[in-house]
């Protein structure tokens, strides 16, 4: 058992969440009760994963993706209004780390997405959230090899039978990072999203380009996470996938 504050804390720390400045807030963003014994972990906290939370009778919910985005309305109505409501009538923490969880070495989903498709010496490049690795494989091989693991078909741009040996990838919507990806030389850029200019914009560079989705791509740094809060804290943890296709 662990309480909602100590959580707040470590993962503050852990997660270093005063080095992002991120599109929504790090942290606690809706408060339940105090004391936890069991996190369900799922990626974005939608109205069908809060009430798999409640079934499971946790304490607290664990996502990538949580409230108050910089862009949206900020008033608590509509959608909003019965999200939060449902967390608030079952005293159900809501703990999102967004940016903090892609960044990080070692429960970050760009990390843990590397751990998965087995890309070598897997490293940031600088602070632009995009990672580089090394893989010896062929264009086909790496579709191939993200269909099987990820569960889901990716939407692939260039030759079939292009040697992919340097890969960068940024995981989500961050398509738009794929001059990230071309400025370092890679053969094949990886990211969960895709839109319209990407396709030429891959051609006319002579990078190759997947799109392996952007919940398939998020679905690993909220596990890694929760399994580590299990093992630090001694609670019980479970990941609810709530299958999304974009
Ligand atoms: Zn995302």
């Amino acid at each position: 058992m662990v309480d909602n504050k100590t959580l707040t804390n470590y993962c503050s720390e852990y997660l270093k969440i005063g080095e992002f400045s991120d599109y929504c807030p790090n942290g606690l963003q809706v408060e339940g009760c105090k004391k936890i014994n069991k996190i369900i972990a799922g990626v974005s906290a939608n109205i069908d994963l809060i009430e798999r939370a409640i079934e499971e009778r946790a304490e607290a919910l664990l996502v990538h993706h949580g409230f108050f985005w910089k862009n949206e309305n900020p008033s608590i109505t509509g959608t909003k209004k019965n999200r939060v409501s449902l967390l608030l009538k079952n005293d159900i923490n809501l703990f999102a780390y967004h940016l903090p969880l892609d960044a990080h070495p070692e429960v970050g989903n760009n990390y843990q997405l590397a751990k998965i498709l087995n890309i070598d010496n897997p490293r940031p490049i600088g602070d632009t959230l995009v990672w580089t690795g090394e893989i010896n494989s062929t264009l086909q091989t790496v579709s191939e090899l993200i269909n099987n693991k990820l569960q889901r078909k990716p939407q692939v741009f260039g030759k079939n039978d292009k040697k992919i040996k340097h890969v960068a990838w940024c995981t989500g919507a961050a398509q738009d990072k794929i001059d990230v990806a071309i400025d370092v030389g890679a053969d094949l850029f990886i990211s969960g999203e895709i839109s319209e200019q990407i396709p030429a914009l891959a051609k006319e560079s002579g990078i190759s380009f997947i799109s392996a989705g952007h919940h398939a791509t998020e679905r690993y740094g909220v596990q890694a996470l929760g399994q580590h809060l299990s093992d630090k804290f001694d609670i019980v943890y479970k990941f609810i996938e709530i299958d999304n296709s974009v």
